[in-house]
């Protein structure tokens, strides 16, 4: 039969892998071991980017937001971290409750923002108040705006200085406002990588409960993979299998982002752990791959332009990807690594999702589309 791989020559496996995917066949780990073993990325690329079509078309979404990091103390120390500074740090800041809202009421009469990214250090000075306070004068202020925060790491930092569970915490935050939870924080789901990149954060099946309560309460969330620090093909493999395992149950993903780590300024990179950040062919296997394994799954893939820049963001929605990600107005933790691109205008997104021939769809924080461009 006559396909989209029939005129090119690839790997005989990997054609029978992809011709599976494409008659919507269940795939093996040895499936995905051999996907992200092989070079035949344009082949990967043309079934993932079939996928996205047969999806959405033509359409890729971008949201209005800023990034509102209202904290950079932290205890966890990370070593792929170039962000965080120790408690009583003289660079070290916490946001006050009105610096928070001044800023939203700027970026709201600015950009007309919808959304609101609140990540932070784990600071053991915050209780779980801090954050109750914010959300609600946010809910208050502004109430068209919403608040994705609150990554499951630093939801079990809260629950740590309250001494409550992180069901209770997230019952409490979801009250003040919460409406939904990134994905930060899971890094590669495998110990044996956290214990060498992150020792002290949350181990894999606490982030993987953590999301699971969170889904139960009915707050969704994204979920997130950093990739190219000292994992290998199985851990990645692995990480998908268990944000799968967790999405079949609850269905409470909404989106998977997966981005490349960036060495610059880290720990790991003083230590010659990883010395190079992986680059743009690796993005887009990623991003295919990902399109490939939550086809039917977990509906959108972001295009990670942050840590790879616009223009590997266009290529992305060739490979898979279906929404550009947010504007990220005030991003502090990537600029850290001094990467040099880490906010954008909706002008410039729009302008580049139109340059490859797609339709730009402004969306809300759950993914429904507010307007086309
Ligand atoms: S990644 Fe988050 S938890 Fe880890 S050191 Fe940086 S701010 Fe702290």
């Amino acid at each position: 039969m006559q396909n989209i791989l029939s005129s090119i020559t690839i790997d005989s496996e990997i054609r029978d892998i992809l011709n599976d995917v494409l008659e919507g066949k269940t795939l093996n780990f040895k499936d995905y071991k051999k996907l992200l073993c092989s070079d035949d990325i344009y082949a990967i690329g043309l079934v993932s980017n079939k996928l996205r079509q047969n999806l959405f078309d033509t359409t890729a979404s971008f949201i209005n937001n800023i990034i509102l990091n209202y904290t950079n103390v932290c205890i966890t120390y990370c070593k792929f971290c170039a962000f965080y500074r120790p408690p009583r740090h003289i660079e070290s800041y916490t946001r006050s409750k009105e610096e928070i809202l001044e800023r939203i009421s700027i970026s709201k009469q600015m950009f007309g923002i919808t959304q609101i990214l609140f990540q932070g250090g784990h600071n053991p000075s915050l209780s779980i108040e801090y954050y109750e306070e914010i959300f609600k004068e946010i809910k208050k202020s502004f109430p068209l705006i919403s608040i994705h925060g609150l990554s499951a790491s630093e939801i079990d930092m809260i629950s740590k200085v309250e001494r409550s569970s992180t069901k209770e915490v997230l019952t409490r935050l979801k009250m003040a406002g919460l409406d939904s939870l990134p994905g930060a924080g899971a890094e590669i789901l495998v110990d044996e990588v956290k214990s060498k990149i992150s020792p002290l954060k949350i181990k894999s099946n606490d982030w993987i409960r953590i999301m699971n309560e969170a889904h139960d309460l009915g707050i969704s969330s994204s979920a997130t993979m950093m990739y190219g620090s000292v994992e290998n093909d199985d851990d990645v493999i692995q990480h998908f299998m268990k944000i799968s395992e967790l999405q079949n149950k609850t269905n409470g993903f909404i989106a998977f982002i997966p981005w490349g780590f960036e060495p610059n300024n880290t720990q790991m990179q003083l230590e010659g752990l990883t010395r190079y950040s992986s680059g743009g062919l690796k993005l887009l296997k990623m991003i295919a791959i990902s399109r490939i394994i939550f086809n039917g799954s977990i509906p959108h893939i972001q295009s990670s332009w942050l840590t790879n820049g616009v223009g590997m963001a266009q290529l992305a929605l060739l490979f898979g990807a279906d929404d550009f990600g947010g504007t990220l107005i005030g991003e502090e933790v990537v600029s850290a690594t001094g990467a040099r691109s880490t906010e954008l205008t909706s002008t410039k997104i729009i302008e580049s999702i139109k340059q490859i021939g797609f339709k730009a769809a402004e969306r809300d924080n759950f993914y429904n589309i507010i307007r086309f461009f």
